[in-house]
């Protein structure tokens, strides 16, 4: 792969990102660091005082996102998930109908940690009629389920269903981001790496003839190649692959006997799967016994420590031996510390699903 990067050749990587969003109008910056970096430039570029924010939280992102916007400056209100549950979409109306000067809404649209997808496109609309600028985090969603291209601010990488590396982030920005962007900016603050509007001004404003700042040009070609093998795919190919893979894992824990976390289909993504840990039973010790039989289980983080396990299966591993072999492994290590599970009808659940996807 080359590692001289040009102007254009950037342009294209940056193009590349927008178009997964396929929004009209946005413009596509690209954050030379990993996703998290790119979310604080999103958070500190929008804080300021005076302002308000609704935060919908569904994991430690959201709250952390929370946290930046409210250092910042910005009044926080944050809307929480319950456990096991995606956002309520009757709680955002009503903390929207609360609080007419909230201009910004936040949202992570897909949940690795928890295995929730929020209902992006009712919160979208909801946001549009209250006239606040919508913003989410879109690392976990992109590739593994239908974006919303309305949304203005969206945070994409490569390293989780792309398939690729963590390095790199984009961040799309919409006409109306921009504007709320623009107003917000402080203008005696420094040149500084976390500013989208200074990315604007270096990179777009410019008419994209000069790369802002001097990237990790292995990260650029590592994402470049990440895209061109989902190009090559096909985007919608992928996700109809990740929404597979949950299905089946989903219809296998099911027969197993194990529950759910996420019990309603609708609440549940295509990037990973969580169960519930049976009452009386070590969490680090089932996750232990499954990962000795096969299948990388992990356990929980932040407030669902120790509640459940999840399984990623997302990039490459949303592959139905992969699939086949978290389901069968989690059903066997819960059986031997003695849950009553049933492994074969697991498999067999998880079999005939994926060949239900796929025939
Ligand atoms: C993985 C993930 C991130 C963090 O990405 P890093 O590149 O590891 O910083 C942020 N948000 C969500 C929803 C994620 O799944």
């Amino acid at each position: 792969m080359s590692t001289t990067w040009q102007p254009d050749r950037y342009a294209a990587l940056a193009d590349a990102f927008g178009g997964l969003v396929r929004a009209d109008r946005a413009d596509t910056v690209l954050v030379h660091a990993e996703a998290t970096v790119a979310l604080e430039a999103v958070a500190t570029s929008l804080a300021a005082p005076g302002t308000t924010a609704l935060n919908l939280v569904s994991s430690p992102y959201g709250t952390l996102f929370g946290d930046w916007l409210a250092h910042g400056g910005t009044t926080v209100i944050p809307v929480t998930a319950a456990d096991g549950r995606a956002i309520d979409v009757a709680e955002v109306r009503s903390a929207l109908r609360a609080e007419p000067g909230i201009g910004v809404l936040a949202v992570v649209h897909a949940e690795v940690i928890t295995g929730v997808v929020n209902p992006i496109d009712e919160i979208v609309a909801l946001a549009r009629e209250h006239g606040a600028i919508v913003v989410t985090d879109a690392v976990a969603a992109v590739g593994g389920l239908a974006l919303n291209p309305d949304v203005d601010i969206t945070v994409l990488s490569p390293q989780k269903a792309l398939g690729g590396l963590p390095g790199l982030a984009a961040v799309t920005v919409s006409p109306a981001g921009w504007a709320a962007l623009a107003k917000r900016a402080d203008p005696r603050a420094p040149e500084s790496v976390l500013s989208l509007t200074g990315l604007r001004r270096r990179w777009l404003d410019t008419g994209r003839v000069t790369i802002p700042g001097i990237p990790s040009t292995l990260d650029l070609s590592a994402a470049e190649e990440t895209l061109e093998a989902v190009a090559r795919e096909g985007v919608d190919a992928r996700i109809a692959r990740h929404v597979l893979a949950r299905d089946a894992v989903r219809a296998g824990i099911r027969a197993s006997g194990l529950r759910l976390w996420v019990a309603e289909d609708a609440q549940a993504n295509s990037l990973a799967t969580t169960v519930a840990v049976p009452p009386g039973i070590p969490a680090e010790r089932l996750a232990a016994r499954a990962g000795s039989l096969g299948a990388p289980w992990t356990e929980g983080i932040g407030r669902t420590h120790g509640k459940l396990l999840r399984l990623d299966h997302y990039g490459a591993r949303a592959r139905f031996d992969a699939v086949l072999a978290g389901v069968l492994a989690l059903a066997r290590a819960a059986g031997e510390l003695g849950v009553a599970t049933d492994p074969g009808a697991a498999a067999a659940a998880a079999a005939a699903a994926w060949a239900a996807g796929v025939l």
